[in-house]
């Protein structure tokens, strides 16, 4: 098995892959998608929305910002022991986002949004997202919890996209772009990781099944 960097350029990555079937290629590139935690917010408080937009589509807007994943320091709420509906600091970061419009019209963007809490690596990937416009005298408030999350369980924490393909006899290429959540390399990485403890898990579980039997 012999895997080799073919192109890297801004968030994507091509990698070849010697040696390795189809269907581990496949897998590889599934659990790129489905199965790497990334960060996003999960919860939205709405302490003030005086805005034109709706508080379900101002959640929604902000929902769907990729934030950079501090994948070392913390952990997914389902695996997280703190028990806290809310969560603790290994599962939750904490940002507030606040804006007020007083003679002119004012567009919030994504990096208004202010760290209350957590790591220096957790922010929005982007700065520029526009998220909502506010006319003179309307304003918002809000708090909001970035949480890690997985692509099977909802596509906002999809990490990117991933393709396989054909590159002539005996070579198959795999291409990873990233939204931004995680560099390319880490999604494959991590990718690898997941499967690797999916064929464990599956390794105990026989084991158990073989002695109960
Ligand atoms: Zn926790």
């Amino acid at each position: 098995m012999e895997v080799k960097v073919v192109e890297r350029g801004g968030e994507s990555l091509t990698l070849e892959l010697k040696g390795v079937n189809l269907s581990l290629a496949n897998a590889l590139r599934r659990h790129a998608i489905n199965e790497v935690p990334v960060m996003a917010v999960e919860e939205v408080l709405v302490m003030e929305n005086s805005s034109v937009v709706s508080n379900e589509v101002l959640v929604h807007r902000i929902s769907l910002i990729p934030f950079v994943t501090d994948l070392d320091n913390y952990r997914l709420p389902e695996e997280c022991d703190c028990n806290n509906r809310l969560g603790c600091e290994r599962c939750v970061v904490r940002f507030s986002l606040k804006a007020a419009a007083a003679d002119e019209v004012v567009t919030v963007y994504s990096r208004d949004m202010v760290r209350e809490s957590g790591t220096e690596v957790v922010r929005p990937y982007s700065g520029d997202v526009p998220i909502v416009k506010l006319a003179p005298g309307q304003a918002i408030e809000l708090e909001l919890y970035v949480r890690l999350g997985k692509g099977s369980r909802h596509a906002k924490w999809q990490p990117g996209i991933a393709t396989v393909y054909e590159a002539g006899p005996g070579s198959r290429r795999l291409y990873v772009e990233s939204f931004g959540f995680l560099p390319p390399e880490r999604i494959i990485v991590e990718a690898a990781k997941a499967i690797e403890r999916e064929l464990g898990g599956l390794e105990a579980a026989m084991g158990e099944a073989m002695r109960g039997g």
